[in-house]
């Protein structure tokens, strides 16, 4: 299983960070030892000390697909979620200067948080879901994926020319503004229209 996580999908974020939107989607990966489940906290790494939240909509990929077109996108997932890109920030800020790959910075153990998925047919329009991350029961991130400068199918039409989708993958796709620290003894919750899907303390 591998994650494609997309950098700077929504542009009051990309402004935020002083990044500049390319018209191609930005893309990384994480491992799948980044994962964590059913609600189980996430440990603070020695190697960082700025740790930030993206709270972002999942997508389950539910079947393989390669050079999968824009119009079929729709048929390689069924289920919607939440997650969080967990960021070492620091990290990710000199493999910025330097000109250097982010994985350290994004794809470490624990760096992908991820809640209960739904039925995409729950969704009457899914270029309309509301989600927000809450932070010790205070709002910290809202976002629409109305506002993705690149759509679900989107993504998955451009990822898989470069990368065989496969039963099981998941597709990170943005965080909105709003991102920021979080330290030890945050309890994080994340939320698609008001549902609470997620929950993750850090320890
Ligand atoms: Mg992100």
């Amino acid at each position: 299983m591998k994650i494609i996580a997309i950098g700077r999908n929504y542009a009051e974020h990309a402004k935020e960070m002083n990044s500049p939107i390319l018209e191609e989607p930005v893309i990384f990966m994480k491992p799948d030892s980044a994962v964590i489940l059913k609600d189980n906290p996430f440990y603070y790494p020695d190697f960082s000390k700025n740790i930030h939240y993206e709270v972002e909509i999942v997508v389950k990929i539910s079947q393989t697909g390669k050079n999968i077109s824009k119009q079929f996108a729709y048929k390689y997932y069924e289920e919607i979620g939440i997650g969080i890109d967990f960021t070492a920030r620091d990290i990710q800020n000199k493999c910025k200067d330097k000109g250097l790959p982010w994985e350290l910075a994004k794809g470490f153990d624990g760096s992908a948080p991820i809640g209960k998925f739904q039925s995409k047919n729950n969704f009457e329009n899914l270029r309309n879901i509301n989600f927000h991350l809450d932070i010790n029961g205070k709002t910290v991130q809202k976002g629409n994926t109305k506002n993705m400068l690149h759509s679900i199918d989107d993504i998955i039409a451009y990822s898989s020319s470069y990368f065989t989708m496969k039963k099981g993958d998941l597709i990170f796709t943005g965080t909105p503004v709003g991102v920021g620290p979080v330290k030890i003894g945050d309890i994080l919750t994340a939320y698609i229209e008001g549902k609470l899907l997620l929950k993750v303390e850090i320890k």
